[in-house]
Parts: C-alpha cells; sequence; structure tokens
C-alpha cells in the first residue's frame, strides 16, 4: 500500500472562508488544549483520556476533529504552541464529491467548496477514496492536502540497480547514466553572489530584495532534485529494474570536507539524504523495493573482479578508476555497478582488506579526492 498526496485549491466563497478559519481556530485551540495535558510518554490514547472532554466543552468542535487535534499533538512532539493555519479531516468530516470537496465544519452544516483541479488531480481522485486530508491557508488562499491509498504491485522479477551519489556527478547509475553537477553548482554560485552583493549594500531596498529572494535557492534545488530523482527512477525502470540500491550515507556532510571553503560550504547545503529518499518514495510508488548498502569500499574495489568472486583493490585518478587486471574504467559507474551488487566487502573480505591496509568509506573518500584533481574553483562550478 502507498500513501500518496493530492493538493488541491478551494474556490471559496466569502462565507465559507470565513467558516474555514473559524474551524481552523478552533482545531489550533483544541491542539493548544491538547498541549498543555501533554507529559514526556503519553501516548495518543492516554491524552485522549486526559483532555478529550475538555476540548469538546471549550471549544465546541466536533468529536473527530478533537480526535485529529490530539493525534497531530502527539505526532508534533517538538511543537510549543499550535496557531490557526491548518485542520487535519478525517473520512467522516470530509468526501470529495467529484469536482469539489464537503467539509464538516463547527455550525454543524457541512460546506460544499469547489476544487481546482488539473489533470494530475482528476486522475487521482477518480475511483480511489480518500483516507484522510488536511485544510490549509497559503497566501490568503485555502487548499486541500487528500490523502489516498494506493494499492501497488510489487516487482517480483527483474535487476538490481545501483546509484552512487556524489559531488561532481550528482548520481551515476549502474547502466550508466550521468546526472552531472556542474549546472546545479553553477546555479548555487550564482545564488551566492547575488546574496554576497545584496549583503554589503545595507540598504532598506537590498533587504527587502533579500526578503523576496529567502527561499527561492532551496525552492530551486528542490525542485532539481525532483527532477533528478524521477529521472533516475525512469532509468531504472527502463532497465527493468525491481531492486534500487542506494549507499547508506550516515553523516556524509561531515566526512566530505573539499579544501575550498566556498565549494565546501556548497557541498554542504547539498541534500544526498533528500535526494535519496525522493529516489525511495517515487520508486516505491511504482512497486520496486528500495535498499541501502554500506559503501565501504564500493569506490575502491573494481566491478569486474567482483563478479569473478575476488577483491581488487584498484586505483583511482580523478574521474578515472584503475584495475590492475581490467584496465580503466569510469570511477563513478564502477561504483555505482558496486553498488547494484549490495556486496557487505568488509565482511566478505577480511583478510584482503586488512592486508591492503586501506580505509573505507569509499565514496567521501573519492568525493575528496575529485575535488583535489580538478582543484573545485569557485569560478569554475
Ligand atoms: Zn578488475
Amino acid at each position: 500500500m502507498n500513501t500518496i498526496t493530492i493538493c488541491c485549491k478551494l474556490q471559496t466563497n466569502e462565507i465559507q472562508e470565513e467558516l474555514l478559519l473559524e474551524n481552523s481556530t478552533l482545531f489550533a485551540k483544541a491542539c493548544n488544549i491538547a498541549l498543555a495535558y501533554r507529559s514526556p510518554k503519553q501516548t495518543r490514547f492516554s491524552l485522549h483520556k486526559a483532555c478529550y472532554q475538555c476540548i469538546r466543552k471549550e471549544t465546541g468542535i466536533k468529536a473527530n476533529y478533537a480526535c485529529q487535534a490530539i493525534a497531530r499533538v502527539v505526532a508534533s512532539k517538538r511543537a510549543k504552541a499550535f496557531s490557526a493555519r491548518s485542520f487535519v479531516c478525517d473520512v467522516r468530516t470530509f468526501s470529495v464529491l467529484g469536482n469539489s470537496v464537503r467539509i464538516s465544519v463547527h455550525t454543524g452544516k457541512p460546506i460544499q467548496v469547489p476544487m481546482l483541479l488539473g489533470e494530475y488531480q482528476r486522475k487521482h481522485l477518480q475511483g480511489d477514496k480518500p483516507s484522510s486530508a488536511t485544510v490549509h491557508r497559503q497566501n490568503g488562499s485555502w487548499y486541500i492536502n487528500i490523502c489516498i491509498k494506493k494499492e501497488v504491485v510489487k516487482k517480483e522479477a527483474g535487476i538490481d540497480f545501483g546509484v552512487d551519489v556524489g559531488i561532481a556527478n550528482v548520481a551515476y547509475t549502474s547502466s550508466g547514466t550521468a546526472f552531472c553537477g556542474k549546472a546545479l553548482w553553477a546555479k548555487k554560485a550564482q545564488f551566492r553572489r547575488v546574496r554576497a552583493s545584496l549583503q554589503s549594500k545595507r540598504t532598506r531596498g537590498a533587504k527587502k530584495v533579500l526578503r523576496r529572494l529567502s527561499g527561492k535557492e532551496r525552492r530551486y534545488i528542490r525542485a532539481e532534485i525532483h527532477k533528478i530523482s524521477k529521472a533516475i527512477v525512469a532509468e531504472a525502470e527502463r532497465h527493468t529494474a525491481k531492486n534500487i540500491r542506494l549507499e547508506l550515507l550516515k553523516g556524509i556532510s561531515q566526512r566530505v570536507s573539499i579544501p575550498n571553503k566556498h565549494t565546501s560550504r556548497m557541498g554542504r547545503a547539498w541534500s544526498f539524504y533528500e535526494l535519496q529518499s525522493f529516489v525511495k518514495y517515487k520508486a516505491e510508488a511504482i512497486g520496486m523495493s528500495v535498499e541501502f548498502v554500506d559503501p565501504a569500499y564500493t569506490s575502491q574495489s573494481c566491478h569486474q573482479c567482483l563478479l569473478e568472486n575476488r577483491l581488487t583493490l584498484g586505483s583511482r585518478s580523478g574521474i578515472r578508476f584503475c584495475c590492475p587486471i581490467h584496465g580503466k574504467k569510469h570511477a563513478d559507474h564502477n561504483a555505482a555497478q558496486n553498488i547494484s551488487l549490495g556486496l557487505q566487502l568488509k565482511k566478505l573480505y577480511p583478510s584482503e582488506l586488512a592486508k591492503a591496509g586501506k580505509e573505507g568509506g569509499a565514496n567521501c573518500n573519492c568525493a575528496r579526492k575529485v575535488a583535489r584533481k580538478s582543484r573545485f574553483k569557485a569560478h569554475a562550478l
């Protein structure tokens, strides 16, 4: 079962807007009451028992909204207060009726609001029954995020597909496709230049522009990550993959140190985790499984030798990897192919690795070496 969220804009009139605002104000009040009752070890059940009556009495909110408010408080462990921006509906408090949605509000009579639907929304809303929804306000307009549970048929047959992530190449697949990071880094450098120039001016106008630009870079990077992850999953599907293998990158941003402060900062701002999580949910939506493997020695060992059941540690020079037996090959492609095998090299070849005396944590070492080789100067990015 896979859950997807469909965001639709609500075409509200003035009365409906007021009712939605009042409902979200009461929902926030209910959350804040539940928050006052919350203790560190409290479960949803115990919190419900402690504050449900109080919420109903003080807010007059519907029973299902009271339950959803308690659930939200239990889920948001760090929240200190809730504001009237949104409220959560369940199957009893909302329903989709063609191009409109019926939402229960505190007055008792439900409101029917038309939705602005595109082709994508129509396709997913047809036939499937939504499980829950969040109504929220953004820039003066109201939206509804509808959650739909979809039955996904798992792929049983197919190949294992490996993806190597890095800095010079944002991603490299075991099928040999590279996703170059050059344009991305150039755009990031451009954002940094504009920001630095505006910051140095210190005028009121510059501050106004900075405020407008804040978040633009983040949105740009996020959109790029979406495009890359979509292309990776499409590539895996084209090669009839049933399983995508990614590197387990715990703490890579600390380990990847590039000897250039501008580039180092940009490298850290790049989210490997976000790319992998986008690949994961996009792959799972079409029935592929995703596996995280230990990346140790995947950049240092030869893929062909591993296929012949032996470990050969080669040398790397820039983007070239050289195996003493099989010769030169693309380093990232070799690493991606090794990742696709999903072997635990540390466990399989402990004596060979001890004899070679090399350190693991392959991909970050490679990123460091590539960075040194290509010098990664800010103007070159
Ligand atoms: Zn080899």
